[in-house]
């Protein structure tokens, strides 16, 4: 067999992220939770495509479009035009997207997505503005087994970001990392939820495949409508297995469209390159040029938070925490400032800290369906309980039965330690007098031990902080019980 030719996956991104206005993109209508309100309810003339309306731009939909731009380092043009692309389907009313084309109001940005090799650049071709459809959701009828559609107008006219990548990823797990960074800035910026299952960003991956190492640009295919990171990774390592077999064989991949089938694990043909869509741009008459003015935008700039990555590498140095942990803890906002609040607040070191924080109380908070830590306990309280531990009042064991007592009853630590006595024995008399009766009731583990089998050592701690009710220090039972059974060292 001829070896196997090495081939790479060639990858551009195209994100749709909904931004969380209060208003539509041009119209008044409230932006409302397309999951759970009543159909059609928040519509009007201008958003369901009535003849004789004028739209208005959201403002506020521009501030955020602008923030996610200069997040990603793009160059803001001073004036984008609107731009109607014309097409038929029954969730969009007017038979036209407002959208922008031959002049957006950002291009060429950057992102730096984490990897394993230190970071990998990709880069932004463009950043646009442009409306959402509505929602169709497909029926049939029980009885006649006929099959219908109903149109769902909320959604429609809701303002839409598309953000474009250049084609600068390799592999279905860069394309993940880097449409999770992108979620993390733009949950940062405020500007959407990030609530995948409710479809807020919608993602679109260009795949192609050519032999390693070679220019040549083979046919790319477009996989339409990803929903979640996992669907986005698993779709494109599919499709580029898919091209691969094909170039493999001495064949051409065609150009086409796919969708992906979720039950199947495959991505389905929807249309050919034949079947291309023309959209027929052209600038959108009832709007004018959208101007943005150098002081808006520095004003935008000025107003940034400190972004993912920056705070992650903030937290590294800072805090001297593993880059896992600032980055889990980076992940979200709200989580990344209780850290602080708590770092500050705590005598304890900031990385015990943290891995109370991303270790008991996460798995804690987990157990609960995930709320978030500064919804169940105030960052100072726990800081109270990290202080006992590190006053050496109360042991390691004792503060996580602690931790949980307090999110149950609201408590303060110190009152929960007073009250069930759980203050740690530290008094040498107290534990040596407990070592004393556990080596008096094993004698037979404690000559095992003696003869060599030192496995026993566990045995008998675990029996020393059994008789203190787990509140014995556990450095001290490790010296005494070590004293008692090695009297010569
Ligand atoms: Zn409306």
């Amino acid at each position: 067999m001829p070896p196997k030719r090495a081939y790479e996956t060639i990858i551009g991104l195209e994100v749709h992220a909904e931004m969380q206005t209060a208003s539509k993109m041009f119209c008044g209508c409230p932006v409302v939770d397309f999951t759970t309100a009543a159909p059609n309810t928040a519509v009007c003339p201008v958003c369901s495509g009535m003849p004789g309306v004028l739209p208005v731009v959201n403002e506020q939909a521009v501030e955020y479009a602008l923030r996610v731009a200069l997040a990603l380092e793009c160059t803001i043009a001073e004036t984008s035009i609107f731009a109607r692309k014309n097409y038929f389907y029954p969730d969009l009313p007017k038979g036209y997207q407002i959208s922008q084309y031959e002049h957006p109001l950002a291009e060429n940005g950057r992102l730096v997505i984490p990897s394993k090799a230190g970071g990998c650049l990709v880069r932004v071709r463009r950043v646009h503005l442009e409306e959402d459809t509505g929602k169709l959701t497909h029926r049939t009828d029980p009885e006649t087994g006929e099959t219908f559609s109903l149109v769902d107008l909320n959604r429609s006219g809701v303002a839409l970001l598309e953000i474009v990548s250049e084609p600068d990823m390799r592999s279905a797990a860069e394309a993940r990392a880097y449409g999770e960074a992108l979620r993390r800035i733009l949950r940062y910026l405020g500007v959407n939820s990030g609530d995948m299952q409710k479809g807020v960003m919608r993602f679109e991956a260009n795949v192609s495949v050519r032999p390693a190492g070679s220019d040549w640009l083979g046919n790319r295919v477009e996989i339409k409508n990803l929903n979640s990171f996992r669907a986005l990774e698993r779709a494109i390592a599919y499709e580029a297995e898919r091209q691969r077999a094909i170039l493999e064989a001495g064949e051409m991949v065609e150009q086409q469209t796919v969708g992906w089938d979720e039950a199947a694990q495959q991505t389905v043909i929807q249309r050919s390159k034949e079947e291309a869509h023309d959209y027929r741009y052209f600038p959108e008459p009832d709007l004018p040029p959208l101007v943005v003015s150098p002081e808006w935008v520095e004003r935008v700039r000025a107003s940034l938070p400190e972004l993912p990555q920056a705070k992650m590498r903030r937290f590294e140095r800072e805090y001297g925490l593993p880059a896992e942990t600032a980055a889990l803890l980076a992940e979200e906002p709200a989580t990344a400032d209780y850290f602080e609040t708590l770092a500050h607040a705590t005598k304890a070191a900031p990385r015990t800290a943290a891995n109370w924080l991303t270790g008991a109380l996460f798995a804690l908070l987990n157990a609960r369906e995930g709320s978030a830590p500064s919804e169940s306990l105030p960052a100072e309280a726990f800081a109270a309980l990290l202080d006992l531990l590190d006053e050496g009042l109360i042991n390691q064991n004792t503060a996580k039965s602690v931790l949980e007592e307090m999110l149950a009853s609201g408590e303060s630590a110190l009152t929960i330690v007073e009250r069930r006595g759980l203050r740690q024995i530290s008094d040498e008399a107290a534990v040596a007098a407990a070592v004393e009766k556990v080596l008096a009731a094993h004698p037979a583990q404690v000559a095992q031990y003696r003869a060599g089998k030192s496995g026993l050592l566990h045995f008998l701690f675990g029996q020393v902080m059994r008789e203190t009710r787990g509140q014995a220090d556990p450095q001290v039972v490790r010296r005494l019980l070590n004293r008692r059974l090695h009297p010569d060292t």
